[in-house]
């Protein structure tokens, strides 16, 4: 087989994909992020700061937990990553921790971020508050009623959240109103992106911080099996970060099977779903080339999903690369799978998950395996956020 390079370009692409398409006016921004972020990273004082704060702050390593009774369920030997033990209950921390270390070493006070649901702009919150830098998170304002508990999250943090009052008043609204701000505070701000999404070096920068995952994934893959190299390694993806971070590693070990489960929502030809890499078709989303949801003259189609962390309408540039090149396989779950994964995970192991993460468990139903294969997957949070949508769905 002819080998295939996943990695990105000097010039910011994967394959056909990435790049930064943006408005003239944020190209020093983006130039001064370029041209120093993978320095910055690289240095030794930068290195130890991130390490330690992983460890003591994050709580890294995150365990690779061996899940008996859903390994003899399944008949494989199944190991979930356990992203969801991380302080704030997901893998987005691994992420703004790295973001916020870097925006110290550029001089910038000020940090912007968007958020949909709520959880990025809370993780975002928190480093601010460990740094005590300037914290504005922009938010939809239909976002902001629907997601009250992460909005106090942030304020109790001392954030300011500024409501997204155009358009649909959801995420693509609150993004593009950060970019607004960055335009207008090119010099003391920096703007934390929340996923492998938006211009080059973003998605390469933010696929480097989740790396971690997979990082420490092989080493306790070697402590438990005696091997590095799993037979599958499964993820959810949303925009694409903590799949990223959980392929990262075994991307050039084709023995290693990598499957991605997208949110299917209602179905995928319901008219409901964010279900990108089967709906979706090559344009630009939040400055980069991938493949989105678009109408034939190039309008963004709402997604849907019932967990709102894998609700956008795209996946990053490497994921569109990925799924180009079939290095991953991508499989769409729907809200009832996922939901039913919910419940079997919390009976089974005693571990309520995330719905985002339920779909890649959901993925299980669908695969037959030989015996003593080996499977690991990223469990990137817990299912605490989710209570409500559980409580209505179960009648619990
Ligand atoms: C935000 C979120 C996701 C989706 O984001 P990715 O960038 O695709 O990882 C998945 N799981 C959880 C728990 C999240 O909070």
């Amino acid at each position: 087989m002819a080998h295939t390079n996943y990695r990105v370009t000097e010039k910011g692409y994967y394959g056909d994909f990435g790049g930064a398409y943006i408005p003239e006016m944020l190209y020093p921004n983006i130039e001064e992020l370029r041209n120093n972020y993978l320095n910055i990273i690289a240095q030794p004082d930068f290195q130890a700061e991130f390490q330690s704060l992983l460890k003591d702050y994050v709580g890294r390593p995150s365990p690779l937990y061996l899940a008996k009774r859903l390994s003899e369920k399944y008949g494989a030997t199944i190991f979930l990553k356990r992203e969801d033990l991380n302080h704030t209950g997901a893998h987005k921390i691994n992420n703004t921790v790295g973001q916020i270390l870097l925006a110290e070493k550029l001089g910038k006070k000020r940090i912007i971020a968007e958020t949909g649901a709520g959880q990025h702009g809370v993780a975002t919150a928190t480093v601010c508050a460990l740094k005590g830098l300037e914290c504005i998170i922009y938010m939809g304002e239909v976002d902001i009623e629907r997601q009250a508990p992460n909005v106090a999250r942030m304020k109790m943090m001392g954030a300011t959240v500024i409501p997204a009052t155009s358009g649909s008043k959801t995420l693509k609204d609150a993004t593009n109103e950060a970019m607004r701000d960055w335009i207008n505070n090119p010099v003391d701000t920096h703007y934390i992106i929340g996923s492998v999404v938006g211009p080059h070096p973003y998605p390469e920068m933010v696929s480097r911080f989740q790396s971690i995952i997979s990082e420490e994934t092989k080493k306790q893959l070697v402590e438990h099996t005696g091997s590095p190299s799993p037979d599958y390694v499964l993820a959810c993806v949303g925009g694409g970060s903590n799949a990223m971070g959980m392929f990262y590693h075994f991307l050039d070990d084709e023995h290693v099977r990598l499957i991605a489960a997208e949110a299917a929502g209602l179905g995928v030809n319901s008219g409901h779903s964010a279900a990108t890499s089967v709906l979706g078709k090559e344009g630009v989303l939040h400055g980069s080339r991938t493949i989105l949801m678009q109408t034939e003259d190039g309008q963004v189609i709402e997604p849907y999903s019932i967990s709102a962390g894998l609700d956008y309408p795209g996946i990053g540039p490497q994921h569109a690369h990925l799924h180009k090149t079939k290095r991953v396989e991508y499989v769409s779950i729907t809200d009832a799978e996922a939901m039913d994964a919910s419940l079997l995970l919390s009976q089974l192991e005693g571990i309520i998950p995330a719905i985002e993460s339920a779909h890649a468990l959901a993925q299980l139903e669908k695969m037959t395996f030989k015996g003593d294969e080996i499977v690991v997957i990223c469990l990137s949070g817990r299912g605490d956020k989710d209570l409500n949508t559980f409580m209505k769905y179960f009648n619990l």
